[in-house]
């Protein structure tokens, strides 16, 4: 066995091949594989083999299409087999609910290109001929699915990946790992040391136990799975001969089920609704290629509800179940990159879906390791979106929901119940008490709107306009006319100190740091000019900053801080997490409420807009930034956690004849729409550079040094290819989600980021990207809302307050 290599890959399933060839197509051969048993030990010899490439996140979905498109190319390099069979997909709906979510993932495949479409339960029969009519009312037809060989798919990448160079060593178990002082690493196994300069962590099910080798808990579990193949049907040959194909692959929602042709029988899987975590705790290192006892009993209701869908399957004998256990991260979606807190250690774990999204996760991880950065928007499947508040039961609970959840559609007012509430804030009590709604904002319980009563604190789930819209409204118009008092702790704020604070802050952003007292806007960006973050810093003190960023992406920054800090102590960037949270007010009437909690002079000349000041507010003391998100005059006001409570009730004693109302996120959101503010991870992703995004303003070019400025000063030399715009859209009862294609002269040519009905101003609003070159203003546009084309006008200037008077008021 070599005792060097560059790279050591824990693992041979199919993931841990994929990414071992990327690496060999990246160029770097001196990579070697290490498996325990044999390849395809883990989960992936007994896979179904199913691949597609449809996925709620359209970024995930490009990985996926590129994955698919992958394997002509692996059995071209390898000459091994994937047995590949492509055959269309069909997802079927049997409710209304259902339907419209297909039109609007259609829809959302667009501007991916995809070429999905719908379809008649009639046309449906052409690809699955066993369809009960009367139970369905229509059909996505994908023609970019079908299903390959596990074992053979994972030798193509593994002969491919040594014909670049690897070494696989098998039967050979990474039983320790060392990091030297210098950040290499020893990999400790049962048959000698590897001396090498980055791991993978490949090891599917036993992902957590290589993870806790480095002292890191990934959030992922493994859940039992069942799907059983069927004797030889007749019709199934019938149907074969007749059509001249095979029988197409199918999702059944109602059902929760999939199936697909194998031989002259049927595969049919179930997600059933009492799923079983495997090995909650810690996976056994004694198993091999093993099954799982099968329990049909427990597939049994969903079994029924197949059966009546498509009676010919009723007849047909069982030749063998499958119980096999494969892992899972909360949301479901893959562990992938630098683990933070760690030098040169790397995820590719919780892959569910290893056929429909191996090769992507091989690309992106080789990507980054080889180039700094994945060249994708990898987000939805960044190991970093998770924090230490994703215990392992914390897993457990939500593996154990999403599980049951695979083929249930989620609405875009829905919130999740397991493992909630986990983070509170000592108002939330109070906040249910004055009929709160609450949401779940990655671990941290917000108030999404206020309902009148605590027995109407509950959301319709709907793709249309619901119960919260009068009451939304409602916080709206109290901002905007007198004053709004918002919880404001969903944030990541860092406190940056020490000699070296100013010079790492300023070559991190690209705006310049504000003064001693003042606040400013800061975009960050990556090598490659993209937008990777966008805070609020203060200069509290010289050598000491304050900053506020997205809550989702504390481990994410803190992951490129970490990169980039100076290594001599002279910086020191500390979370604060749940040590410093807020209560923001805002409107008209909200400088004469803060003027009534404090003796300090908060008049527009006095505490000017931007400005950041630590004064008492209710005999507290606190961080007081003159700026909200709503657009209007405002202060967020940050106090230690044990304070809040006090700081809540003297606002509403002092704003009771000021008009004061509890306001939500929701309303903040709307509000923030109104005056065309992007948000993190919507409008602001790193696949915009910061002229496209609109951000212009805060980009000094002439001024610093910092990371990306390079790439900045060339997206504004050649001008940014697409552009944000703001759109107010035609809609009835049904605004935009986000990812909308939009069309313009009868073609797709970009895509909706958020959006949603603007209460004050009375307009449904979208914001979006399209080509520079279409950009005119009051152009007509059309975004498509569930299936349908609906008018939209591109406006310039935000609809509220365009000129920007309020803030500064
Ligand atoms: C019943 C069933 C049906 C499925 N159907 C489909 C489907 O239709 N389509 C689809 O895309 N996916 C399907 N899957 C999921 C698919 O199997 C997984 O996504 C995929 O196998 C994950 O691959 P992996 O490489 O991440 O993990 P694994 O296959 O678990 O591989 C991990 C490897 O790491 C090795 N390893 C771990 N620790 C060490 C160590 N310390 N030292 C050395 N080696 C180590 C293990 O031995 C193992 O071989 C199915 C799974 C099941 C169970």
């Amino acid at each position: 066995m070599k005792t060097t290599a560059r790279v050591v890959v824990i693992g041979g399933g199919v993931v841990g091949c994929s990414v071992l060839y990327h690496l060999t197509k990246k160029g770097w051969s001196d990579v070697m594989l290490i498996e325990r048993d044999q390849l395809t030990s883990g989960s992936t010899w007994h896979a179904a083999g199913g691949f597609h490439t449809l996925n709620g996140d359209p970024n995930v979905a490009m990985l996926q299409s590129y994955t698919v498109s992958l394997y002509e190319e692996l059995e071209r390099i390898s000459g091994q087999s994937c047995g590949m069979h492509k055959s269309p997909g069909i997802m079927l709906a049997d409710t209304p609910e259902r339907m419209e979510f297909l039109k609007m993932t259609v829809a959302r495949g667009r501007y991916l290109g995809m070429q999905t479409e719908i379809v008649s339960v009639k046309e449906a029969k052409n690809y699955f001929p066993f369809i009960e009519e009367k139970y369905f009312l229509g059909a996505l037809l994908d023609p970019n699915e079908g299903h390959l060989d596990p074992s053979g798919t994972t030798y193509a990448y593994a002969k491919a990946a040594r014909l670049g160079g690897a070494t696989i060593e098998v039967q050979t178990k990474v039983e320790s790992l060392e990091q030297k002082p210098d950040g290499t690493w020893r990999v400790i196994t049962n048959k000698g040391v590897v001396e090498c300069e980055h791991v993978v962590n490949c090891g599917g099910l036993w992902a957590r136990e290589v993870g806790r080798m480095v002292g890191v808990e990934l959030p992922v579990l493994a859940m039992e799975h069942m799907y059983l193949v069927t004797d030889d049907i007749p019709e199934v040959v019938e149907f074969n001969k007749s059509a001249g194909k095979e029988i197409g692959h199918v999702i059944d929602f109602g059902a929760e089920s999939y199936l697909r042709q194998e031989g002259k029988g049927m595969v049919l899987g179930v997600y059933e609704q009492a799923g079983v975590p495997w090995s909650p705790k810690t996976t056994p290192w004694s198993f091999g290629q093993e099954l799982l006892q099968p329990d049909l009993d427990r597939i049994a209701p969903s079994l029924e509800i197949a059966f009546k869908h498509f009676p010919t399957l009723e007849n047909a004998g069982i030749k063998r179940v499958i119980n096999g256990p494969f892992t899972f991260a909360p949301d479901g979606n893959p562990l992938v990159g630098p683990v933070q807190g760690r030098t040169n250690f790397w995820s590719a774990c919780g892959v569910m879906a290893g056929f429909s999204q191996g090769g992507g996760v091989g690309l992106a991880l080789s990507n980054w390791m080889v180039d700094g950065d994945p060249g994708f928007d990898i987000w939805g499947m960044d190991v970093a979106r998770y924090g230490d508040w994703a215990t392992r039961t914390y897993t457990n609970a939500k593996v154990r929901e999403n599980y049951s959840r695979r083929f249930r559609i989620r609405f875009p007012n829905e919130e999740l119940p397991a493992a909630r509430p986990l983070q509170t804030t000592p108002l939330y009590d109070t906040f249910i008490e004055q009929g709160a709604v609450m949401g779940d904002s990655w671990g941290m319980e917000t108030p999404l709107w206020f309902a009148p009563s605590k027995a109407e604190a509950h959301d319709v789930v709907s793709f249309h306009r619901s119960n919260d819209f009068p009451h939304i409204k409602a916080e709206c118009k109290a901002v905007r006319e007198a004053v709004g008092v918002t919880e404001v702790a969903n944030f990541a704020k860092y406190e940056i100190t020490g000699a070296g604070a100013e010079k790492f802050l300023q070559g991190m952003m690209t705006n310049t740091l504000p003064k001693v007292g003042r606040l400013q806007l800061c975009p960050m960006l990556n090598q490659r000019g993209k937008l990777i973050g966008d805070f609020t810093i203060a200069k509290a003190a010289d050598e000491r900053f304050m900053m506020w960023g997205s809550s989702q992406a504390q481990v994410y920054h803190m992951r490129w801080f970490e990169q980039h800090m100076p290594k001599d102590g002279s910086v020191k960037i500390t979370p604060l997490g749940m040590k410093l949270i807020g209560l923001s007010i805002a409107g008209p009437k909200s400088r004469e409420l803060l003027q009534r909690l404090t003796d300090d002079d908060v008049s527009g000349e006095a505490f000017k807009f931007m400005d950041y000041r630590e004064m008492e507010v209710a005999t507290v003391q606190a961080k007081v930034n003159r700026v909200t998100y709503t657009g209007d005059l405002g202060y967020e006001i940050w106090v230690a956690p044990e304070y809040q409570r006090r700081l809540f009730e003297s606002i509403m004693q002092a704003g009771k004849d000021l008009g004061i109302k509890n306001f939500g996120m929701r309303a903040l959101l709307c509000l923030r729409l109104e005056k065309n503010f992007g948000t993190w991870f919507r409008e602001f992703r790193p696949i915009y550079g910061p002229f496209e995004a609109g951000l212009e303003r805060f980009v000094k070019l002439d001024k610093h040094e910092f990371i990306g400025k390079a790439a900045a000063i060339k997206e504004k030399q050649d001008g940014p290819k697409k552009t944000r715009v703001f759109m107010v859209v035609d809609a009835t009862d049904c605004d935009v989600m986000g990812d909308e294609p939009i069309w313009v002269d009868g073609k797709v040519v970009g895509w909706v980021t958020s959006g949603g009905f603007g209460h004050y101003v009375n307009q449904s609003l979208a914001q979006g990207y399209i080509p520079t070159e279409l950009v005119k203003p009051d152009m007509t546009l059309e975004i498509e809302i569930l299936g349908e084309r609906r008018t939209a006008r591109l406006q310039m200037d935000p609809p509220f307050d365009p000129e920007a008077k309020r803030m500064r008021m």
